[in-house]
């Protein structure tokens, strides 16, 4: 793979404006959301979108999503719904992403979609990302900014560690509030959880009046009933820990002994922001097993819990 240069944008307005050119040019450029750093490209440039595969190493199949300024914007891509109508008037911009059939006048890049009828779509609630989206007058098709089945990055440090070299330039602009991927929820069928994210599912189904299927089936999976390894730190993960073993790291969760906690206060809101990062930081003291406190599958809590147990997956031997 070529060596880029990779430039660091300032979140100013000078800095967003040169950012935008370098997406225009075809380039890559990692920006923050309020969710986690993005990776972008133009997403209607074939080669700039099939770039974002070869530097993350992400498997072809796995599609992107696409990422709109605003709702008239995305409409034109896709078949538009009534439950999509109410869940994006309600919810966007902010951590929800809607699958959708695509529209056949739809011009986003095919490898946006890895060869699928639907196309993934999402307003970010974030100023830089609105300002970007906004300079570049266009769709950014954004997967989370590091390599790929390694822990997401909630800060430019996390991305650089990844790839720097490998990509144009990135918009360094401080800590992600929400520090969790999208909910992702499938409307081509009956509404389908497929990813649990940085929204609530129940505040989801409370807007639609309708419960969700789920299909958890993200990622890669490499055989039917396997849960995919993903976010996955060098350490090994050991999950529900009520206490530390010798040459383990402990990620602590409510009033517990630990080397680092998500949350004191047993706030799950604050521990979904701590969860990455966390990872991140015990990773880098070199810990062997980090042993993690349970989780209450509530909430963000499902969100955080599906993290740690993919985090905690059998490696591919590739990974
Ligand atoms: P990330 O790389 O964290 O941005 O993940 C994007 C997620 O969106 C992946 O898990 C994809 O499988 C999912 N996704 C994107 N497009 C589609 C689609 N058309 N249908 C189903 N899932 C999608
Ligand atoms: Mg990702």
């Amino acid at each position: 793979m070529t060596i880029r240069n990779t430039k660091t944008f300032r979140p100013d307005e000078k800095g967003l404006i040169e950012a935008a050119d370098a997406l225009r040019n075809g380039g890559l450029v990692a920006f923050p959301t309020e969710t986690v750093y993005g990776l972008g490209a133009d997403a209607q440039n074939d080669t700039a979108v099939a770039d974002i595969y070869a530097a993350k190493g992400r498997p072809q199949f796995n599609p992107l999503i696409a990422h709109f300024a605003d709702i008239s914007q995305a409409k034109l891509h896709v078949k538009w719904s009534d439950m999509a109508n109410h869940l994006a008037e309600a919810l966007w911009p902010g951590p929800l992403t809607l699958v959708l059939e695509r529209h056949n006048k739809s011009n986003l890049s095919q490898f946006l979609c890895a060869g699928l009828p639907s196309v993934a779509i999402r307003i970010p609630a974030h100023p830089i990302a609105e300002q970007l989206l906004a300079n570049l007058g266009g769709p950014i098709a954004a997967p989370s900014a590091n390599i790929s089945g390694q822990i997401s990055p909630t800060c430019a440090k996390h991305v650089n560690a990844d790839l720097f070299g490998r990509i144009d330039g990135i918009v360094d602009g401080g800590a992600c509030q929400v520090g969790l991927e999208s909910t992702i929820i499938d409307l081509t069928g009956v509404p389908t959880l497929l990813r649990p994210g940085g929204l609530p599912k129940d505040i989801i189904e409370e807007i639609i009046s309708t419960k969700l299927a789920t299909v958890l089936n993200y990622g890669v999976i490499k055989a039917p009933g396997q849960i995919a390894s993903h976010y996955a730190p060098q350490a090994r993960l050991r999950l529900n820990a009520k206490t530390k073993e010798a040459n383990e790291s402990m990620l602590g969760f409510g009033p517990v002994e630990c080397d680092l906690n998500l949350s004191e206060t047993s706030d799950l809101v604050e521990a979904a922001g701590n969860l990455f990062s966390s990872l991140h930081t015990l990773d880098c003291d070199n810990a062997a097993t980090i042993a993690v406190s349970p989780i209450p599958e509530i909430g963000l809590g499902m969100a955080i819990n599906d993290r740690l147990r993919r985090a905690a997956a059998p490696r591919p031997a590739t990974n």
